[in-house]
């Protein structure tokens, strides 16, 4: 289905629509008629003593490393569980907020489909619901993130064949088969993203007692990392500080030895799609290798991910389009075809299932 048409931005003028991928590292918001309106870091810096929230998404990321010691910048969704849930409430309520500055409705009441992870407790669900309720939300509704990956990847989730997707993010990675609308197996792991930066960090460390940066990593790992031998190795400098001398330092590294030390994060990525590959129904599994392994989420990018899932599973793994506003676009698509696709939706509570 087309994501934008004349007729549903002429409805977006009138009732908001719109779908919130809360994730470990970016949030993404997606308006109905209008597409990705929002796509920020999911960091709030906060002052310690008073909890005040002093600045949320790019503006608070943009203080990371610069703050005065009386003032934090936390990333509240870091491991996939909300952990801190004022905080998470602020994030919510500031980008629905935001949300609404993209429409003409004096006073919108918008509907919400938010992804949250599939690991958090009713008691969190509950907590995010009626966040969003708080700031403003007309009506509700929760997805898990691998639902929405999945329904925004283009998965036949809802018919009685089985799919799957690994939704690779900052903090977790997500495996989920799906089969009528639901899901059959699942696994996540808190290794993704994240934990490869810490890899490169630890390595250059270990091998040139060279101290890197977290954001210094992400760059290497984005420009040269990989999962599979690439049809052309890569260098790169790398540039920080040498734990002997104090002195500033740069190493050139290779994309090989990139490789090696993503290898560890890599194969506990590979060892959770074949664990949940093996927990998976017999008729599934033959639907699955027909269809394919979809690949979501930023770590669907690091270089031959996807060419590693099909060697190691020999099942053709496939990267979803624009895998990183897969959630977004996903819980947006479920408030524009709610009928058909209820079902998805988690109900904690019955005023979310109206
Ligand atoms: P989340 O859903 O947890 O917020 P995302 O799906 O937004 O996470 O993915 C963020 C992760 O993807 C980060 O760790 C980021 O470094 C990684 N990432 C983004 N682009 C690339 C790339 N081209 N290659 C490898 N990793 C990438
Ligand atoms: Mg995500």
């Amino acid at each position: 289905m087309p994501l934008w048409n004349p007729i549903d931005a002429l409805l977006g003028l009138f009732s908001l629509d719109i779908g919130i991928d809360l994730g470990t590292a970016n949030t993404l918001v997606f308006v109905r008629g209008k597409g990705i309106v929002i796509n920020e870091p999911s960091w709030v810096a906060i002052e310690k003593e008073s909890r005040r929230v002093l600045a949320i998404g790019a503006e608070a990321k943009e203080m990371v490393g610069r703050t005065p010691a009386n003032i934090v910048a936390i990333r509240p969704l870091r491991d996939g569980v909300i952990s801190e849930f004022e905080v998470t409430q602020a994030m919510l309520d500031y980008f629905i907020k935001k949300a609404h500055e993209h429409s003409f409705i004096p006073f919108p009441r918008p509907r919400v489909v938010i992804g949250i992870p599939s690991g958090v407790t009713e008691v969190e669900q509950r907590a995010v619901y009626d966040a969003a309720i708080a700031a403003g939300a007309r009506e509700a509704y929760l997805i898990e993130e691998p639902m929405a990956a999945a329904i925004g990847a283009g998965l036949p989730v809802t018919e009685p064949r089985g799919s799957i997707i690994v939704d690779i993010g900052g903090g977790t990675t997500e495996v989920a088969v799906f089969s009528m609308g639901g899901i059959v197996v699942s696994g996540s792991l808190r290794v993704a993203g994240d934990e490869m930066d810490e890899d490169i960090i630890q390595y250059a460390r270990q091998k040139y007692n060279l101290m890197i940066g977290e954001q210094t990593a992400e760059r290497v790992k984005i420009a040269i990392g990989s999962a599979y031998p690439l049809p052309e190795e890569k260098t790169m400098l790398l540039r920080g500080r040498n734990l002997v001398t104090g002195l500033p330092d740069a190493v050139e590294v290779s994309s090989i030895e990139i490789r090696e030390a993503l290898s560890s994060s890599v194969n506990l990525i590979i060892d959770l799609i074949r664990d949940t590959l093996e927990r998976t129904p017999p008729e599934l599994i033959s639907d699955i290798m027909e269809s394919g392994i979809c690949l979501a989420g930023g770590g669907a990018l690091l270089k031959g991910m996807a060419e590693r899932v099909t060697a190691e599973t020999h099942i053709r793994a496939w990267v979803a389009q624009d895998p990183m506003t897969c959630v977004a676009r996903g819980a947006g698509m479920v408030l524009e075809n709610l009928h058909v696709l209820r079902q998805v939706i988690l109900s904690t509570d019955q005023r979310e299932i109206r």
